[in-house]
């Protein structure tokens, strides 16, 4: 919010009234960060106070579908566009239905992180994840040549806007880590032009990670921010801010709303972040979710639909039990799959023996849970992928006599979903970044849901028995 001393006495009494709201909201978030992850996830900032005061007792937040907010007079109109009071005003700019999911995820991902987080929705995860780059990406003085750094292992739609649309068609230089596991390929690819560095963990469909805090803690010596899409771990296995990272961004449509009814996006940032970046505006390092949502996300209009922000909103309430069911579905069908002839690689972090195993321990753990020894029981999620003997023709004969497993570009959703990614997600970016990135065709990529697992092993025990 802006100083209010240039405005009129008008205006200024709607910023006295709106005080009493802000009190509220900062009591309700100071109870709020005493809760448990659940409770969090349940409740967000959607008090009883709330359902009584403004929402007639309703016990679920409410779907305001209304395009735009109407304003008492001139003055209140004038102090809400100035963001002088909280206000929504027109819902490409905000929304109360999506004010509520972003501060659910605010609290989930810094939950125990020790900071403070804000967070912007956006309608889909790529749009999450363009406003959370495109700020790095401005000219700071003439002829510089800027850069930044990124796993290849990253989902097929970021591996366009990166290459494509920020490398091919705004001269950005994309420099490629191709073993983001190992700190020297880091190392090597940043210097004082780069802007920011990007790691998907776990990446979709390879299973890849780093070492999150190594990697923050490098990017914070060259002043520089590191975002990480933790689209697959979701807040309830892994928050990459309570180790250094400054950005998280989602995509809401997968594991967040494994209903499988919306398409969503989220970034959220630890308040403050680092970057070098020259911006005038304060909330620019102070806030940066809040400086995406009250700036370029209102000019470069990727607001979320309220409706889908509802979906998710309920599906995120039972977040953390439903990953600990898919994740331990997932382990259960990934070590059955590793004793199969007829496949000669299973990719999942959680598997003992995975190459990645021993590092992804020391991150992936399911929050608020106990093994009994005082410790947290670790969990990797719900997608894995496995690799078909013999030609690609024999992947596509197994994943074509699914009955039970759905074929589909898509993942997190609380069916069983499987996928080719060589032909499908990661199709457009050809054979040769295919191969950098490890995604051959005889890989199907396959997201566990929370079916019983015997039943999902029985449909792929069958459709292996046709090779
Ligand atoms: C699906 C996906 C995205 C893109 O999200 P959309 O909501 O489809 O735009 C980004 N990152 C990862 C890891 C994904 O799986």
């Amino acid at each position: 919010m802006s100083d209010a001393k240039t405005y009129g006495p008008g205006v200024q009494k709607y910023v006295e009234e709106a005080k009493t709201l802000c009190r509220e909201r900062d009591a309700q978030l100071a109870l709020a960060k005493q809760w448990k992850f659940d409770t969090i996830a349940v409740h967000g900032l959607y008090s009883l106070e709330e359902a009584y005061k403004r929402n007639q007792g309703a016990i679920i937040e409410p779907l305001y579908l209304s395009t735009s907010q109407s304003y008492r007079d001139s003055d209140e109109l004038e102090a809400a566009l100035a963001y002088l009071i909280p206000t929504w005003c027109y819902t490409r700019i905000a929304n109360p239905t999506t004010y509520y999911l972003e501060w659910a995820l605010a609290l989930l991902e810094g939950y125990r992180t020790g900071g403070d987080t804000s967070c912007c929705v956006t309608a889909s995860g790529m749009a999450a994840i363009a406003q959370s780059i495109d700020p790095f990406l401005v000219k700071q003085k003439d002829g510089e040549k800027i850069n930044f750094v990124s796993c290849i292992q990253v989902y097929g739609g970021t591996f366009q806007l990166f290459n494509i649309r920020r490398g091919q068609e705004r001269g950005i230089d994309v420099r490629w880590v191709v073993h983001p596991e190992d700190i020297e390929s880091w190392k090597a690819r940043i210097d004082e032009n780069t802007r920011f560095v990007y790691m998907e963990a776990p990446s979709n469909p390879q299973q890849s990670f780093c070492d999150i805090k190594a990697v923050a803690d490098l990017a914070h010596q060259w002043g520089i921010p590191f975002i990480v899409d933790a689209t697959c771990a979701t807040p309830a296995l892994m928050r990459p801010i309570a180790h250094g990272a400054d950005i998280v961004v989602h995509s809401l449509t997968k594991s967040i709303t494994a209903g499988g009814m919306a398409i969503g996006g989220a970034l959220i940032s630890r308040r403050p972040i680092t970057t070098k970046i020259v911006n005038d505006h304060p909330l620019f390092k102070a806030s940066f979710a809040e400086y995406v949502k009250f700036l370029p996300y209102r000019d470069n209009g990727p607001a979320a639909s309220p409706v889908n922000a509802m979906f998710a909103l309920n599906d995120l309430r039972t977040l953390r039990s439903r990953m600990d069911l898919v994740s331990r579905n997932c382990q259960t069908v990934a070590e059955w799959l590793k004793t199969q002839s007829k496949v000669y690689q299973v990719d999942y972090l959680g598997l003992p023996g995975d190459r990645l195993h021993g590092l992804a321990k020391g991150y992936m753990k399911l929050v608020d849970s106990d093994d009994g020894a005082g410790l947290p029981l670790n969990r990797y999620g719900h997608l894995m992928s496995f690799r078909v003997d013999g030609p690609p023709a024999n992947a596509r004969k197994v994943f074509d006599g699914f009955k039970m497993i759905y074929r589909a570009t898509d993942l997190g959703r609380i069916k069983s979903v499987a996928t080719i990614p060589a032909i499908s997600t990661h199709q457009q970016q050809g054979e040769e970044a295919r191969r950098m990135a490890d995604v051959p065709p005889q890989l199907i990529r396959l997201c566990v849901g929370a079916e019983d697992p015997s039943d999902v092993i029985a449909d792929l025990e069958q459709a292996l028995k046709a090779l």
